[in-house]
């Protein structure tokens, strides 16, 4: 290996290692959303994508959305429909928000987490460090 090669594999492995640290704010990596609009509503084309990587019910998901957003929505096949325009922006943070409150356990921030429900109380346990916390969503 020359001195040159050796300089490129060590820029890479320290480039590396930036883009770990930038993530460790959260160890969960969404899908880039895909938005299009049509008239006075958003379609969000990959919907079927979050509800699937998030382990979560669809129906749900969809729910915290259009609760979120204030607006109907609708599941059209993978898509969500919503009426109004909303930027791609306002559901990549709406989706951030969503693995805080909804996802993440608040002891150990695994995203490996369950929501069980007991006396109509859901409750997020996890699947990493066993701990057993109440929601900070209320849409569940
Ligand atoms: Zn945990």
């Amino acid at each position: 290996m020359t001195k040159t090669e050796y300089e490129i594999l060590l820029k890479r492995i320290e480039d590396n290692l930036s883009n770990a640290e930038k993530q460790t704010s959260t160890r969960f990596e969404l899908p880039a959303v895909d938005v299009m609009w049509e008239g006075q509503k958003t379609f969000l084309r990959n919907f079927a994508e979050f509800p699937r990587v998030l382990r979560r019910d669809p129906d749900k998901v969809l729910q915290y959305l259009s609760k979120e957003f204030a607006v109907p929505a609708e599941r059209i096949g993978d898509k969500a429909m919503f009426i109004g325009r909303r930027d791609p922006d306002d559901f990549t943070r709406l989706f951030q928000i969503y693995v805080k409150d909804y996802l993440e356990c608040p002891t150990c921030k695994s995203p490996d987490t369950k929501i069980v429900k007991e006396n109509r109380i859901s409750f997020l346990i996890c699947e990493a460090c066993g701990a057993k916390s109440t929601m900070k969503g209320k849409y569940a």
